[in-house]
């Protein structure tokens, strides 16, 4: 699997990406992030990606050249704009955006079985309509509040959806069993030693009975009766 992020903050990445699994699936070559800088595809001398709203109103907008600039050297659309047919089918293009269809799991593992995603990220007040409209297969929102940038959206599509690719994780077992993956449902609540944690004489927060012991059809059942339907 391939993740193509485009953004005009490309060092945001660097230490969230080189850590723990998704830096292990990396160096196995079982996921592949290429951090795209935008400032790079800007034509201008000051590498300006950004320019005043037409009709007015506070903040600024960016400009859709620059991303077709970056969309063109990825060979993910043509000099005409279309997208280039031979990555059409499994390489999809989202932009990051408050308005866009709400990211669950569901979509990430629709997201999984993809080869390639690209990952516009926005920052201003938000990105040129147009590119929503004739660049993209959709726009993407991770919740309904509104971030700053569309980094740590991308983030997070970026880590859900490797976590669900085969040899992400250390067991199979791990993402099958999680919560939302099976009926939606949430996982059951977990304990780690000690037994006993003890943040006073008077307390004692303890760890539930069935689980200490061995019977695994209990163990199973409670774990089924702790899990909630999401
Ligand atoms: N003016 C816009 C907000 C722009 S925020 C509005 O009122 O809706 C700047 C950028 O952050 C957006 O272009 C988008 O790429 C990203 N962003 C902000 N909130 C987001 C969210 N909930 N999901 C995905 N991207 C988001």
């Amino acid at each position: 699997m391939r993740f193509d992020i485009i953004t005009i903050f490309p060092k945001i990445f660097d230490s969230y990406f080189n850590e723990s699994i998704l830096a292990r699936a990396e160096k196995k070559g079982i996921i592949n992030i290429k951090i795209h800088d935008l400032r790079k595809y800007a034509s201008d001398k000051h590498h300006k990606v950004d320019d005043t709203p037409y009709g007015g109103g506070a903040g600024m907008v960016m400009k859709i050249e620059p991303v077709y600039r970056a969309l063109l050297d990825l060979k993910i659309i043509k000099k005409d704009g279309m997208k280039n047919k031979r990555f059409s089918k499994n390489t999809k293009v989202f932009l990051m955006s408050a308005k866009g269809e709400k990211y669950n799991q569901s979509l990430a593992g629709e997201f999984a079985k993809l080869d390639r995603i690209v990952l516009i990220c926005g920052r201003y007040e938000g990105v040129d309509e147009r590119v929503a409209k004739y660049l993209v297969d959709g726009e993407i929102s991770i919740g309904e509040y509104v971030l700053t940038g569309g980094e740590i959206p991308a983030m997070a599509i970026v880590d859900s959806v490797s976590r669900l690719i085969g040899g992400v994780l250390g067991n199979k077992e791990s993402a099958e069993s999680e919560s939302f993956s099976q009926d939606w449902r949430l996982e059951h609540p977990h304990y780690t030693k000690p037994e006993i944690f003890s943040p006073n004489k008077k307390t004692r927060w303890t760890v539930p009975e069935i689980l200490l012991g061995g019977n695994h059809k209990k163990i199973k059942e409670w774990k089924e009766r702790h899990s909630a339907k999401y």
